[in-house]
This record gives C-alpha cells, structure tokens and sequence, in this order.
C-alpha cells in the first residue's frame, strides 16, 4: 500500500495531541482525526486543572515516566511561550496507613523523591484551611502541582500543525483495518477513507468502541468537576498559598483539589476521585444534580469547612478504566503497525506529554526505552 501518510492519529485529545506534536516534530507525516473540535469538553480532558505529582501512590514504576513528563512540559511550555504546568506544592493527606499517605511514602523512597511527613498539627499549622481527622498526616511534595488540559492539547495541536501535521477536526472514525502483513492501515471516517503506513488509537472513552478486538474491559465512568465559592474570601485558596491536594478520609474515599487561578469565577475546584457512575460516551448523563453536591459538602465540611460555601458549577467528564486501574500502552499484539493509549483510568493527563513521546517511539522504532511493561495488554486474559 503506498500512502500519503505515515501515521495516523484517531482522536486528538490529551495524549492523541501530544502523539501528533511527537511525530511530527520527528519529520513524520502525520494525519490527525477528531471527532470534535479542538480541546473541547465532552471527553476526559477539560476543567481547567489536572494535578501533576511525583510521589505516586498507584505504584513506585510510574516515578520514572513522570520525572520524563515533568522535562517535557517544560518543553513545550519553553517552544509555545504558555504556562501549561504551575507547581504548588502537594499534600497526599489521610490515614498514615491509607495507600494515599503510605503509597505516596512508598514511591518517594524508592526513587530517592524529596518529601516531608507532615503530622496533624503541622497541617494545621502550615495550611490553616485544612481541618484533618486526628487520625491524619500527610506527606508534602514540593514539585506537586497542576497542569492545563485544554491549554495543553490546543499548544500541542498548534504545534504539531507547525511541523506539517495535517489535523481534521468533525470527523468521526467509523472503523480502522490493519493489514496482516504487519505493515499498512486504513481507516475509514464519515468523509472518506485514508491509507497509511501506522495508526495510533488515543481515543478515550470511546476506545471501548475502537478497540473491542483488544478483549480488555474498558468501563467508562461519569465524574463531576465542581466549583464551590470559599466563604471567608478566596485569598487563602490562590495559587501561592494553597496546594494541590488529594485527601483519603477516615472512610478511605478520597477527594482532591487545587487552588484558584481564574477559573470557575472566584471558586476552587475539588471532586471525588473514585465514585462515578457507570456510562458510556452516549449515555452519560452531562447535569449535576443537588444531592451529588450535597455528598461532597458532607466531605468539606469535615475537612475543608472554608471551601464549603456557594456552589458555583459543575462540569461531568469520563474516565475510561481498566480492571487494575493502570493504563493500556503499548504495540497491538496482533498488529505491530498499531500502537494504542487507552484506559488511564482517571490519572493519565499528567503523563500526557510522556505518553506521545512513547507513541512516536512506538511507531517509528517498534520499540520505547520507557519502562511500560505495566501497561501491556496482555496482563488481562487476551483472547
Ligand atoms: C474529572 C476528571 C478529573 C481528572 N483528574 C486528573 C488529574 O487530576 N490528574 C491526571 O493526571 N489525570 C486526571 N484525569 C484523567 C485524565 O484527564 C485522562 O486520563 C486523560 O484526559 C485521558 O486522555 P485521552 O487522550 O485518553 O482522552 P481524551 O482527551 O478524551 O481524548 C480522546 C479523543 O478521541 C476522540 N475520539 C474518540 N473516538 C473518536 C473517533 N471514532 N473518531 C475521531 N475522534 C475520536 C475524542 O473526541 C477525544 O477528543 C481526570 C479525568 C477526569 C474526567
């Protein structure tokens, strides 16, 4: 097959922009496919702020992506002149034996992280809006902090348009075809039908549909940004003197936050991390009701009572989780011209900017010096 393209990316979002950025700062030629415009809000990557961390208490191997992520944030930040990544410090609070609190220990040790063990009166001291359980420490990460998801994938489609990507927005891939030979793809959308030599498939909560062949389980899952006013004033919330934080209550749910910085009015985001319903790109359900703001007011009450004032709004977004909760990348085991990024379960955009590194690599060399032995697809019953 001769073809115009050497790859083609299907869906432009967290990791499908950075994959197109990659490859085509690499001198690949590269046609991009989205559904949707760019960087818009009905997939898992808006609401302004995803938290970036180091200590990661999913598991001590993720430590060495995210140090690669950190350099190329900085960049892309350093070739397009934004501030996609603010560092502001992070506090992993809970239950000294909590995995938030003891995982997050776990991870710095082994790969050497600075940290600090903050007791309860420490936290109180240090970040006087935080009310935690006598039963809670924390661990504090300096580097901690948050990056832009919409920021970060308009940059990177704007930049891989520099380097001669060729990006198609509203259109919508119907099905792609690998040729068994191990060399050749084609793919078909509701415009037409390309040829190319590779294909990425970074297509969120819709891989369910695009990669079934794969056999994984994908379940998507709805979740709620929400923006609440701070009742006394937001001062104590801003950037500078508030920071990240995911916080494991004595019951073991966890919640997060940021500070503000602009977005959502005056407010400060916070959402639960893992307690979404059940859905499907088609089903879910986009309104936030009163008794699911009345569920994380319980929360905010104990242990961020400032933050427990106005509601502001509510934004729903996807995750797409695997079984383990750790992501799909890797090489088709059935076709070494596909590569695929799929089920990052809630924690992938931090590790957008490794994660199109690791793409291209895949696709170009066949290969990636990045240690992803963790995400292969075929730790799950395949086929
Ligand atoms: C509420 C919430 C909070 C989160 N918080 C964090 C956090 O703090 N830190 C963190 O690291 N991660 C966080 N995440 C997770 C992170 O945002 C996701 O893991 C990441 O955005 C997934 O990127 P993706 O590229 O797989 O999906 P997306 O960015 O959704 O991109 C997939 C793209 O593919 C397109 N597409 C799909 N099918 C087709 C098709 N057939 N044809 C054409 N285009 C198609 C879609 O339109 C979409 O644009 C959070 C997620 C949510 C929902």
């Amino acid at each position: 097959m001769s073809a115009k393209y050497d790859v083609i990316v299907i869906g432009l979002g967290a990791m499908g922009s950075t994959a197109a950025y990659q490859l085509a700062k690499r001198g690949q030629r590269v046609l991009g496919l989205e559904q949707f415009g760019p960087a818009h809000d009905q997939g898992s990557s808006h609401g302004g702020s995803r938290i970036i961390r180091q200590s990661y208490f999913e598991d001590p191997a993720y430590v060495p992506l995210l140090l690669r992520a950190y350099e190329l944030w900085d960049e892309i930040e350093r070739e397009s002149g934004e501030e996609i990544l603010t560092v502001t410090g992070g506090l992993m609070m809970g239950p000294p034996d909590s995995l938030t609190v003891s995982g997050s220990i776990e991870s710095s040790k082994q790969w050497n992280l600075a940290y600090e063990v903050l007791e309860t009166d420490d936290i109180r001291r240090r970040f006087p809006v935080f009310n935690p359980s006598p039963n809670s420490i924390a661990l504090y990460e300096e580097k901690a902090g948050f990056v832009r998801p919409e920021l970060s994938v308009y940059t990177h489609l704007l930049h891989a348009e520099k380097y001669g990507a060729v990006l198609r927005f509203f259109e919508s891939v119907r099905s792609w075809e690998a040729h068994p030979s191990g060399e050749g793809v084609r793919v078909v959308t509701n415009c037409g039908t390309y040829e190319a030599g590779k294909i990425i498939i970074s297509a969120g909560a819709w891989a369910p549909q695009l990669l079934k062949d794969l056999g994984i389980s994908l379940q998507v899952e709805r979740h709620i940004q929400m923006f609440f006013e701070p009742t006394g004033g937001i001062e104590p919330f801003r950037v500078g003197k508030h920071p990240i934080y995911i916080w494991e209550a004595d019951d073991n749910v966890q919640l997060y936050g940021f500070p503000s910085f602009g977005i959502g009015a005056e407010g400060a985001k916070v959402a639960f991390f893992r307690k979404g319903k059940q859905c499907t790109p088609e089903t879910i359900d986009r309104n936030v009701y009163d008794h699911e703001v009345g569920m994380i007011r319980e929360y905010l009450a104990q242990g961020l009572p400032q933050l427990n004032g106005r509601f502001l709004q509510g934004k729903t977004c996807m995750y797409t989780n695997t079984p383990d909760e750790h992501f799909v990348i890797s090489a088709h085991p059935d076709y070494p011209q596909v590569a695929v990024a799929a089920g990052f379960s809630g924690h992938g955009f931090k590790f957008a900017s490794v994660v199109g590194e690791i793409l291209a690599d895949l696709v170009i060399d066949g290969k990636t010096n990045h240690p992803i032995d963790l995400f292969s697809p075929q730790r799950f019953a395949y086929k």
